[in-house]
């Protein structure tokens, strides 16, 4: 579905991602993995295209997309839940669900849209004329969530989704997460501190130290390598 090679970007002067190659293939949840300020939320906004690529290839399906706008990207299918969630505090729930359909324009459609979020997200159903400002941390990543959804993403990527959140809602979240692949067969890329969670619902885990993947392979495999550890402690 996705193929990264050699891909290279930052801010400024400062280089973050040196020639990061990775795939992943439809379907699948891959997770990524690191230290703090280790370029994981770089390599999410290079393959928004919230940064550009200074070198290297990001291909979807095999058409290339680093020259892509960020809308067009969202137009092919790709849909990020930010790492903060990145909510417009003082508008309603209803209208951030909105804002996350801006590329259609088919207001049947829309409808149709946010009947389904809420569907995954019931609790949001009894808040949709609150202000986003007035919501607790697990509603407010529901609505980060929600908000992505609305443009039928096939590719989702989700920037530390559990971060702040009591375990219950946690839960919760990789409960949706498990449930998107299963039911919608949408392909996700999910960095995550919260490693044992990641590693218990990816099929594939990608290492990232000092802007390189250090270490990768099945949840199975990385949970027995000792190197996982070390690396997690150093960056
Ligand atoms: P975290 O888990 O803390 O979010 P991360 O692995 O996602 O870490 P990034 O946010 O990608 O790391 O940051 C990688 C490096 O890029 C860090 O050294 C960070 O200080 C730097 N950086 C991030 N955003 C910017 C920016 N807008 N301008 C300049 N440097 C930045």
């Amino acid at each position: 579905m996705l193929k990264v090679e050699q891909l290279s970007a930052g801010y400024g002067a400062i280089e973050v991602l040196h020639s990061v190659s990775f795939e992943v293939p439809a379907q699948s949840i891959v997770a990524l993995l690191g230290a703090n300020g280790v370029g994981k939320t770089t390599m999410m906004r290079a393959l928004l295209g919230l940064i550009p690529a200074r070198q290297g290839t990001v291909s979807l399906e095999g058409t290339p997309i680093e020259h892509f706008s960020t809308e067009h990207r969202v137009k092919c299918g790709l849909s990020l839940v930010p790492e903060g969630r990145e909510l417009f505090g003082s508008l309603t729930v209803r209208e951030n669900l909105l804002v996350g359909a801006f590329t259609r324009h088919d207001h049947q459609e829309t409808e149709t849209q946010l009947a389904r979020v809420l569907d995954y997200f019931p609790r949001l159903k009894t808040r949709l004329y609150a202000l986003a400002s007035s919501l607790s941390g697990g509603e407010g990543q529901m609505l980060a969530i929600g908000r992505a959804l609305m443009s039928q993403p096939r590719l989702l990527l989700l920037d530390e989704p559990s971060n702040g959140l009591a375990p219950v809602v946690v839960d919760t979240v990789f409960d949706v997460i498990a449930q998107l692949r299963r039911k919608e067969h949408l392909t996700i890329i999910v960095v995550e501190q919260n490693v044992h969670k990641a590693l218990k619902v990816a099929d594939m885990a990608y290492i990232i130290q000092g802007g390189h993947i250090a270490l990768y392979g099945t949840p199975d495999t990385l949970a027995h390598n000792p190197a996982l550890q070390e690396l997690y402690l150093g960056s």
